[in-house]
């Protein structure tokens, strides 16, 4: 069974969450604010965490950061704040997945099954040095890719995104995080650079460039390597 931590203040949207979930096989523990949730999160170990924004105590975005100190749990959120910004700054703390409210049953908990699903099958990183998918094999210690076991040549910034997202696999991390890593502090608001050099590697990469598989794009969002 899959355990989810529900963090969320409003009693009414516990009760539905605990009856739906459960009623779909879940085991839910719920806590009422952030410290609960850190305290639970750490006692329980719950597969996946869904995440309101708005708590009563400490931000919700806080709360991923601080999880994200020792935790790699997958972090679904959920918020009535609709801008995309508010998205990216969650996903740039280390958040999963985002869904605002109102959502409906059906598609939370296909979030939480996918995010759940992604975990299970992205061994903690470091462990893993050879990632291989069904075209192209990144080996990370060595740093090099082949695709149908030809050596595929990237410029050191193509190789630093790609070595960026497969080293976050499953997960959908924010532009931010992204240019930070590859081009450092300067970088700002140039998610262009992303979209030019995810382009690349696609074309390098993918075996249909215009549907990626493996290096896609979430508009507004983010960018999520998948196996
Ligand atoms: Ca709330």
């Amino acid at each position: 069974m899959t355990r989810v931590l529900v963090v969320e203040d409003e009693p009414q949207l516990v009760r539905a969450l605990e009856i739906s979930l459960r009623a779909r096989r879940y085991e839910v523990e719920a806590a009422p604010d952030g410290a609960t949730a850190l305290r639970l999160a750490a006692d329980d170990a719950p597969d996946v965490v869904l995440l309101d924004l708005g708590l009563p105590d400490i931000d919700g975005l806080e709360v991923i950061r601080r999880l994200r100190g020792w935790s790699r749990v997958p972090i679904v959120v959920v918020s009535a704040r609709r801008t995309s910004e508010e998205k990216v700054r969650a996903l740039d703390a280390g958040a999963d997945d985002y869904l605002t409210k109102p959502y409906g049953m059906d598609e939370l908990v296909a979030r939480l099954r996918a995010a759940a699903r992604r975990a299970e099958r992205a061994t903690p990183t470091g462990d893993v040095c050879r990632i291989v998918t069904e075209s192209f094999t990144v080996d990370l210690l060595a740093k090099r890719v082949a695709r149908y076991g030809n050596d595929v040549r990237l410029t050191p910034t193509e190789w630093h995104l790609l070595e960026a997202l497969v080293r976050r696999r499953g997960r959908l991390v924010g532009p931010e995080e992204l240019l930070r890593e590859v081009w450092g502090e300067s970088s700002g608001e140039q998610t262009n650079y992303l979209r030019v050099y995810m382009a690349r590697l696609r074309r390098k990469l993918e075996r249909d460039p215009a549907h990626p598989r493996h290096l896609i794009t979430f508009p507004g969002m983010g960018y999520r390597f998948d196996l």
